[in-house]
């Protein structure tokens, strides 16, 4: 799950097909199109000899063929899943049930039955046979992914650093078609915030994230993503000082003007991100339903 906007026009690619990006990398996109997903999960397959497939996506059984067909016969070192959502984790067991690879990446979520974390869109099933932390690297021949600790829209998210390439897979940190669904408790704003800034900082050639297409420019994309998080907030602040203390659909309403109905519940959620994370500094508070500024 990812995502908020319209999608925006792109080439064509069908799904089951493994497209080469680079020397080491290649795309397969899997057959979930929706308004979170935009044409659906991209799974990559990293490597030449030994393989690592990142994000195995849906557990559907055409986008398992294809990965396998991908894999074709070669060793797959490791499945590494970028967070548990459910258009990203699932299939990891059916991958390693048949190809017998290890289920390696991030950690999975404490989902309980009656909290809010029983979210449907994560996948209560992801059980990893080894966690990276931050920094932790794992290689195959020719390649060397570095794990990168990218809270915010999950609290489990990591990037994964193809050093040999200075590309990062960016899960649903950074995707190539829209800002990322921020939606508490487990989505933090603060975290997500954070984490941009982490990229920003870094020195990464390419970005390829599991929805939309590799992004060129990667700090100037991730330092304009940081731009459109502070406009959101901004708005937010302003609405507050000139309306006095609002409802969120009261918000989402003056905030995202022709939005596509679907999507204003997951608005909703990013618009409470901003709220909580502007608590936590002192800007605003909240009384029942309705927030207002602190100033
Ligand atoms: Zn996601």
């Amino acid at each position: 799950m990812g995502s908020m906007a319209e999608p925006a026009p792109h080439l064509f690619e069908e799904t089951g097909v493994a497209m080469r990006l680079s020397p080491l990398v290649r795309r397969i996109l899997a057959p979930n199109p929706s308004p979170f997903t935009y044409h659906g999960t991209q799974s990559y397959v990293v490597g030449t000899s030994d393989l690592a497939v990142i994000d195995p996506g849906p557990a559907e059984e055409p986008h398992l063929a294809a990965k396998i067909g991908a894999i074709d016969g070669h060793r797959l070192v490791a499945i590494l899943c970028t967070h548990t959502h459910r258009d990203h984790s699932p299939a990891a067991r059916l991958l390693a049930e048949r190809t017998g690879a290890p289920i390696i990446g991030c950690a999975p979520l404490a989902l309980s039955d009656d909290g809010p974390r029983a979210d449907a869109a994560f996948d209560p099933d992801y059980a990893p046979d080894r966690i990276l932390a931050d920094g932790e690297q794992l290689a195959g021949e020719g390649w060397t992914l570095t794990a990168i600790a990218t809270p915010g829209h999950t609290s489990n998210h990591l990037c994964f650093a193809l050093e040999e390439e200075g590309a990062l897979f960016t899960g649903d940190h950074v995707m190539g078609w829209s800002t990322s669904v921020v939606s508490p408790p487990d989505g933090d704003m603060t975290d997500y915030l954070a984490s941009l800034e982490r990229l920003v900082a870094r020195k990464d050639a390419v970005y390829y994230p599991a929805h939309g297409d590799p992004i060129a420019q990667p700090q100037r994309f991730a330092r304009h993503m940081l731009g459109h998080r502070r406009m959101r907030e901004g708005q937010i602040l302003r609405l507050l000082e000139r309306d006095g203390p609002r409802t969120i659909p009261d918000m989402v309403a003056a905030m995202y003007v022709g939005l596509d109905p679907r999507l204003i519940g997951a608005a909703g959620r990013s618009v409470l991100a901003h709220l909580i994370d502007l608590e936590g500094r002192a800007r605003v508070r909240r009384g029942d339903e309705r927030w207002s500024r602190i100033d």
